[in-house]
């Protein structure tokens, strides 16, 4: 079964200084490094370090190369990948106090680009038992997700960066809402508790995750292993990404939690979004 990913891609350049610049001030980096980021690109690593096939349908500009490797060093597809020549690659600028207070600036570039055709041309192939993962970091969300949907398969949408709007045009056709827990606050303030999707999965953080089948009134409930976190940027996208490919694979709920909770465990342990995923070996090392 394959996991089609309507993702965004990014380079996270993350700078390293003594405070945060005030308006009008200038300040010397004394380190910067580039990574692999956009929930899109963190999620289609994730469930593909995970072991499942992972077409990633996305945008970019015509640079950065680097990051289509990264992208199929870690076993994505990377095919349907449109490079754009009048857009840059979306990317965050990551500044980083000393201390580990920090300001972000992200420009979508490319993400907000995707064609039609991305559409047309490589999600006809969709159909019962596959899986489409989407994030709020993309245009043809709702495109995506009803043509998904009339195919059989099932849509997973984690709903970040939150928007109502966004959640409100896509809620029909989605089967699994994924969100962390202010996410989910919002949420339910918007649309109220009982959502019209099969199933809500809920990440706490260190205090674990959920998962409500709204079909049957049951809850999966799945503490976070402890650990001594390092840096949790990527941590829910590592645990979507995971459990998606363990529904890919036939697991069964609890399974597919207690893995993506081992999972996302042993990434926030690792500095980074993307590049800090695991794979399978790894996380069945962590489970011992
Ligand atoms: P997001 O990154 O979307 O805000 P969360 O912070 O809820 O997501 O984290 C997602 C999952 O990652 C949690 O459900 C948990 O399994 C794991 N996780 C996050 N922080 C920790 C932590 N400090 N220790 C162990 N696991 C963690």
């Amino acid at each position: 079964m394959t996991i089609y990913n309507l993702g965004s891609i990014n380079i996270d350049h993350v700078y390293r200084l003594a405070s945060l610049p005030r308006s009008g001030e200038t300040i010397h980096s004394r380190d910067l490094s580039h990574g692999l980021g956009g929930k899109g690109a963190n999620q289609s690593v994730a469930a593909a370090r995970a072991g499942a096939r992972v077409v990633h349908l996305g945008a970019m500009g015509t640079a950065d190369d680097w990051v289509l490797d990264r992208l199929a060093q870690a076993g994505v597809e990377t095919d349907h990948i449109a490079r754009l020549p009048h857009q840059v690659t979306g990317h965050a600028i990551i500044l980083v106090e000393t201390g580990g207070e920090n300001s972000i600036i992200l420009h979508g570039g490319a993400n907000q680009s995707l064609p039609d055709e991305t559409l047309v041309r490589h999600l006809t192939g969709i159909g019962p038992g596959d899986i489409l993962l989407m994030q709020n970091e993309t245009n043809l969300q709702p495109e995506a997700a009803a043509q998904a949907r009339a195919a059989g398969a099932t849509v997973i949408y984690s709903a970040a960066p939150f928007e109502i709007e966004a959640l409100r045009v896509v809620l029909p056709h989605i089967s699994i809402l994924s969100v962390n827990e202010v996410e989910a606050a919002e949420a339910f303030a918007a649309f109220g508790e009982d959502l019209p999707v099969q199933g809500l999965l809920v990440t706490r953080g260190a205090a674990g995750a959920e998962y409500r089948d709204l079909s049957t009134g049951e809850t999966f409930r799945q503490p976070a292993y402890p650990v001594e976190a390092l840096d949790t940027t990527g941590a829910g996208d590592c645990f979507t990404g995971w459990f998606a490919a363990g529904l890919a694979r036939g697991e069964d709920i609890p399974t597919a939690l207690r893995h993506a909770a081992a999972a996302a465990a042993v990434q926030v342990t690792r500095h980074g979004a993307g590049d800090a995923m695991p794979d399978r070996a790894e996380v069945i090392a962590f489970l011992g």
